[in-house]
């Protein structure tokens, strides 16, 4: 017999490892089934190793770590809470906007429970899903009627289906946006059947360009907000007001993909004014469509506000059942809403937090973290930054902030490794230094953050 040959006889059994204190334990907390699994991975990996002249038989404890990493390692979760230090406010790959306590209670309370969803408590008999969201959006817009969908793309899909479909629709050139994540304006409209009408150029298109391109078969002008980017220099686009005048004297709709769902004013916070909801309704939109998650501050969602008859054959259209809000989404919007109603938004709503935070209370924060890290002999120092609103809202314009700038040779390095811990940290790098914007990191994550930053520039 050869030595392999002897350390491979050497290798206990399954059933022999489940009677393994550390096995049953293992049983107890992922099932029987995948701890079987793991076991035989682990031996398989034993016997792989032998074979491949690791002259060693690990012993039995060994090889049910083995097992336990590779549990662990299955069921890691790949969605998982991270700090925000980049300061951007609406991160769309870091989940966009973090929900308000109150939104949060309101998920708790309706998901673990049952609910009056489609149950109407006067009658005893069946409701409608839709009145839940809906006056609390409708009063707040100041419209006849509003409804909430699964998001914009779907709010936007459905009302020009709903409203448009073997129609067409006129849009400007300088708005054939794409959005992220692969969601083409231009493919959308083709997708709900309308016929895309573009006039205008890039950076020009005035208001007889639209009136040129009407036609008996038009359907509704769209204009669509530039989110994520900006014309700059020698441009002009009619305003709303000229758009729904025109739209309005032939007839057709006017209507309104705002995007960030601004419901209140930018400007005092030293941002650019975004056309604000109310200003698209004001201006005289028919219709005007809106994320949940962005500037609203709320759940995934997309609203549609506007006339009442519009609203009523988007809400009738087929296909919105396949794209409603669920009960988590809808009870979270209402307690959004609700914060705005009764003028909390400002205080409560994390995104307005942050955007209204003052640059002292930020810089204090920035002081206080930065001192505590020198005191563990690392270089930190504050230094002024810009954080911006993000999001595919506002683009190109920042609030002025104060950072936490971590020297460190390889700050790319550094970087990454902060994106190990067990809350990972979400940083900045620029000109070889990590940045630390205290704008976006939630009061509650302070304590986790400065604890990951010393332990890992402790470590280097
Ligand atoms: C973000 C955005 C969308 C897409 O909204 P989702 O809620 O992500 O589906 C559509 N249009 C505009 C103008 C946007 O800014």
């Amino acid at each position: 017999m050869t030595e392999k040959q002897a350390l491979l006889r050497g290798l206990p059994s399954v059933d022999r490892l489940m009677q393994l204190a550390e096995v049953e334990g293992m049983m107890a907390g992922y099932g029987r089934s995948l701890t079987l699994e793991a076991l035989r991975f682990a031996l398989d990996d034993t016997r792989q190793a032998i074979l491949a002249g690791n002259g060693r038989l690990p012993t039995e404890q060994e090889i049910a770590q083995t097992a336990q990493e590779w549990l662990a390692n299955l069921l890691a979760p790949t969605l998982q809470p991270v700090i925000n230090a980049t300061g951007v406010i609406v991160h769309t790959n870091l989940g966009r906007a973090p929900l308000s306590q109150a939104a949060l209670k309101a998920v708790q309370e309706t998901a673990s429970s049952y609910s009056t969803l489609e149950f109407d408590l006067d009658s005893g008999k069946r409701g409608s899903r839709s009145v839940h969201a809906e006056h609390l959006l409708a009063r707040l817009t100041g419209t006849e009627a509003a409804t909430a969908v699964n998001n914009n793309a779907s709010a936007v899909l459905l009302m020009l289906m709903a409203l448009c479909q073997g129609r067409e629709v006129i849009i400007s050139r300088g708005q054939l946006v794409e959005i992220g994540g692969g969601f083409r304006v231009p493919d959308v409209m083709e997708q709900s059947g309308a016929h895309l009408v573009e006039v205008g150029t890039t950076n020009r298109t005035h208001l007889r360009d639209y009136e040129n391109a009407i036609t008996e078969n038009t359907a509704a002008i769209l204009v669509a907000h530039h989110s994520n980017y900006k014309i700059i220099g020698f441009t002009t686009e009619p305003s709303l007001a000229e758009l729904a005048a025109l739209a309005h004297k032939h007839n057709i709709l006017l209507l309104y993909d705002q995007g960030s769902g601004a419901l209140l004013d930018t400007a005092p916070y030293g941002i650019e004014p975004e056309p604000t909801v109310l200003d698209g309704l004001e201006a005289g939109c028919d219709v005007v469509c809106f994320s949940g998650d962005k500037l609203l501050g709320g759940p995934q969602a997309g609203m549609l506000c506007g006339r009442a008859d519009l609203i009523g054959a988007i809400k009738r259209h087929p296909l919105a059942r396949a794209v409603r809000a669920d009960k988590m989404a809808l009870a979270a919007l209402s307690a959004t809403l609700e914060l705005y109603l009764t003028d909390k938004a400002l205080t409560e709503i994390p995104v307005w937090r942050m955007i209204a935070r003052p640059l002292a209370e930020i810089e204090a924060d920035a002081e206080r973290w930065a001192a505590h890290l020198q005191k563990e002999g690392i270089a930190a120092r504050v230094v002024d930054g810009r954080s911006t609103v993000g999001g595919g809202s506002l683009p190109g314009t920042s609030i002025p902030t104060k950072l936490v700038a971590i020297e460190q040779a390889n700050a790319e390095k550094l970087a990454a490794n902060l994106r190990e811990t067990a809350v990972p940290v979400i940083g900045r790098i620029q000109d070889n230094l990590l940045l630390i914007d205290p704008r976006t990191v939630l009061a509650e994550q302070e304590t986790l953050l400065l604890a990951a930053l010393e332990k890992l520039l402790r470590e280097t």
